[in-house]
């Protein structure tokens, strides 16, 4: 088994919603965030998608009126990310290749914030969650928009994320209750 060796509890996220409009972020600026590191492809938009629409624009300006500095970081490409986030005027950090550091290290210097005021909103166990919590920052997961319209390389992670969820499922039955993670199965 590929994860063998890897501990549920790096997947754990501090919290689980249906989609980024769900997130409680009033309650997350009363908690010291100041920064949102945000996944683009599934959490803000599907794969088959290029632009915002109408709806995300509106949310992506209401959560800077509200005070958010929002950093988009990608695993995706330079071109995939300009084009979405040019229009919009968002810092992005693209190929940021998660859930190793490096990425998450350069959205923070483009934000000039700490770990500890950040928190990444992402939809995948395999590389939000586990490199959000290998680098030191909380992350929020939300369910991904479309599955439907995936890369194989995201197919072969949520073949992975399956594996992971039964094995929280079993050394932490009460976190994936509480967080309903059963849902994503
Ligand atoms: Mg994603």
């Amino acid at each position: 088994m590929i994860q063998l060796g890897l501990k549920a509890r790096h997947f754990i996220p501090d919290a689980h919603y249906e989609s980024i409009y769900d997130i409680d972020f009033e309650t997350l600026g009363k908690d010291g965030v100041t920064t949102l590191l945000l996944d683009l492809d599934n959490t803000l938009i599907s794969y088959d998608d290029t632009l915002a629409g109408e709806e995300l624009s509106r949310f992506l300006a209401g959560l800077k009126e509200q005070g958010f500095k929002r950093v988009v970081i990608s695993n995706s490409r330079q071109r995939r990310l300009s084009t979405f986030c040019d229009p919009l005027a968002l810092d992005y950090v693209a190929f940021a290749k998660k859930p190793f550091r490096s990425g998450f290290k350069k959205a923070l210097s483009i934000a000039g914030s700490t770990k500890e005021e950040s928190v990444l909103i992402g939809d995948q166990l395999m590389t939000d969650v586990y490199g959000a919590k290998r680098f030191g920052i909380r992350v929020l997961l939300v369910k991904p928009i479309k599955k439907r319209t995936e890369k194989w390389y995201t197919r072969f992670n949520r073949r992975l994320e399956q594996k992971m969820l039964r094995k929280i499922e079993k050394k932490h039955p009460e976190r994936f209750r509480s967080l309903r993670l059963d849902d994503r199965a």
